[in-house]
């Protein structure tokens, strides 16, 4: 991948090099080109299409207007994105998605307005350009704007290039590569400002947009985004969905602050990322017969582009306040009062569960928690960003751990790239396993007592050992490398993630391997981490810093991270593991690492 991205880039400067020594002459004008149309890198096979660049994300007001009997955005219905170029941007892209081959659950909106600090800006929507294309982003070629899950297209017209979207596929059991070499749709909303807007300058852009939110399609068969429910939307948006119901820069790394003022029905309640800060009531009008109210959320926390909040519907709302975090508890009130009484059981543990995972990754991060449990069944359950989403009408304890723990891993530290997501996921995952770890010390004797302890150990070692041993295609795809159809595999994504980490935690210890985690809060928090970042921090904090150790360690991590397998298990899985445990362990006789 190194090698691509300085070909690419060498073309792509060779390319700068013409215009820019021919307008020598007057040499008071700045060079204002297009923003890039994606934040991808050559070769993306994951969401290629995603990420708009030359300026940075800032804050993002969501001015939700709408009417959730028809479940549409209404007249007023906008979002205000303040950015800061990194470049002189003549024009710069969002992305959005208007509308989809799904003519019941897709979107279908439509954008009314544009500005630009407030002067009207001209828009179009393209298709999106195969990243690194030295050609330029408006490559004429039409294989340059081609559907697939594979580098390079392949399909029945042999497309030698890489692709510029991933495929939509309508349902599981489509076979993922059926949509290779059709064209990508064009969801990349191009904005030109009235005059360009200068390098280091924050601006800000308004999208006015109404119609149909609705679900994104991915290459795996699944959907997420804004779900129709009986009385809103229940919102759910991993990994891209966010863009099928409302403009924004659609990457994990772009992580701008939120303010969102919903206007919905009054009796209607809107929930989203932060803190409540007011709900005003506004008499009846055209639009709200009844009355309407504005609900504000407020997040001085940046957001991920997948971890956006805002459903709307019928649901209970409660808070409380403990140690300085607010805890919300939302429930879709069409769920019976037994199944609401289950539930919250269940969340109101959040706290303690909060407090369990603090010991390991330090401090909460945010100033807020919460659950919100709807009745609808969306696709998985999610993450968002101090707002837990159930779908389905439950909440199980052991999946709670997973997605609380999330606030820390994927929120608070975002994965660089989508082919990160094993990072976050194996972590979360790892709350499990702790949970399961700590409820045999509570049955051996209790944490703390030596038996509790001693069964505390010996839960972790069980569980590492049980995935090792897994054969057949396990081992057969490398975690860091996923195909878009296999981007949530339960083996490469989240179990042998979370097997590599229960190695790491023997080989560095249990106080080391939580100051490693708890490091990379400090360093990483409210951003993001890329590959290399998250493997030096354990290098960090290995207690056998010898060259050998640390070369051994690097070689685990190509083998736990970046090795695809035969299949059988076996020979044919990682052979570096940790002290104590199946396998090969780590350590030599004297503690080396020979
Ligand atoms: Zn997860």
């Amino acid at each position: 991948m190194g090698g691509a991205i300085a070909t690419a880039l060498t073309v792509f400067l060779a390319g700068l090099a013409v215009p820019a020594s021919a307008s020598s002459g007057s040499s008071d004008a700045p060079t204002c080109t297009a923003g890039a149309h994606s934040l991808g890198t050559p070769g993306d096979r994951l969401y290629p299409d995603t990420g708009n660049g030359g300026y940075r994300s800032l804050h993002t007001e969501v001015d939700t207007v709408y009417d959730a009997t028809t479940n549409l955005f209404l007249t007023g219905n906008m979002v205000q994105l303040t950015d800061q170029a990194t470049q002189c941007l003549s024009s710069f892209s969002l992305d959005f998605e208007r509308s989809s081959a799904d003519a019941v659950a897709g979107p279908n909106m439509t954008v009314g307005s544009v500005t630009v600090d407030g002067v009207p800006a001209t828009f179009t929507f393209v298709q999106p350009t195969y990243p690194g294309d030295p050609v330029g982003q408006d490559d004429a070629d039409p294989r340059a704007h081609e559907i697939s899950q594979n580098n390079p297209v392949g399909g029945p017209n042999q497309n030698p290039l890489p692709p510029a979207c991933s495929p939509e596929l309508p349902a599981p059991t489509s076979p993922p590569d059926v949509q290779d070499g059709q064209q990508c749709p064009a969801n990349k909303l191009v904005i030109t400002p009235a005059s360009p807007i200068p390098d280091g300058s924050s601006f800000t852009v308004v999208v006015g947009y109404s119609g149909r939110p609705g679900v994104h399609a991915d290459g795996d068969g699944s959907t997420e985004g804004w779900f129709r429910t009986a009385d809103g939307g229940f919102v759910t948006t991993e990994p891209v969905g966010s863009e099928a119901w409302m403009p924004l820069n659609d990457f994990p790394t772009a992580k701008p602050t939120y303010d969102f003022y919903d206007t919905v029905a009054a009796g209607v309640t809107a929930i989203a990322n932060g803190l409540l800060v007011s709900t005003s009531p506004h008499p009846a009008n055209a639009q709200f017969p009844g009355g309407s109210v504005t609900w504000h959320w407020h997040s001085a926390a940046p957001v991920a582009s997948y971890l956006v909040e805002n459903t709307v519907g019928k649901y209970s709302l409660s808070q409380h306040v403990s140690h300085g975090i607010t805890y919300y508890e939302a429930q879709d009130a069409a769920l019976s009062a037994a199944t609401q009484k289950a539930n919250l059981v269940i969340m109101n543990q959040q706290k303690a569960i909060t407090d369990f995972e603090s010991h390991v990754s330090g401090p909460y991060p945010f100033s807020s928690a919460g659950i919100i449990v709807g009745s609808t069944n969306a696709n998985f359950d999610e993450e968002m960003q101090t707002m837990i989403s159930f779908g389905g009408g439950h909440v199980g304890t052991s999946l709670l751990y997973h997605e609380n723990m999330h606030q820390w891993w994927g929120d608070n530290v975002t994965e660089a790239s989508y082919n990160m997501t094993f990072y976050k996921e194996g972590l979360a995952t790892l709350a499990q396993d702790l949970y399961t770890a700590h409820r045999a010390a509570v049955a051996a004797g209790g944490p703390g007592t030596a038996p509790g302890n001693a069964a505390f150990k010996a839960s972790l070692v069980a569980q590492f050992d049980a995935l090792y041993g897994n054969t057949g295609d396990f081992w057969d795809s490398a975690p860091s490398d996923p195909a878009p159809s296999a981007l949530f595999s339960s083996a490469a994504t989240y179990l042998r993630p979370v097997a590599a980490y229960l190695a790491l935690f023997q080989i560095l210890g249990s106080t080391d391997f939580d100051f490693a985690l708890q490091g990379i809060q400090l360093t990483f928090g409210g951003g993001n981490i890329d590959e290399s970042e998250l493997e030096t921090a354990f290098q960090q904090w290995m207690p056998n810093t010898s060259i050998a150790c640390s070369q051994k360690l690097s070689a685990f991590f190509t083998q736990w991270f970046d090795t695809a397998y035969p299949p059988g298990g076996g020979a044919n899985r990682p052979q570096i593991t940790g002290p104590g445990l199946a396998g090969p362990g780590f350590y030599d006789q004297s503690g080396g690492c020979s």
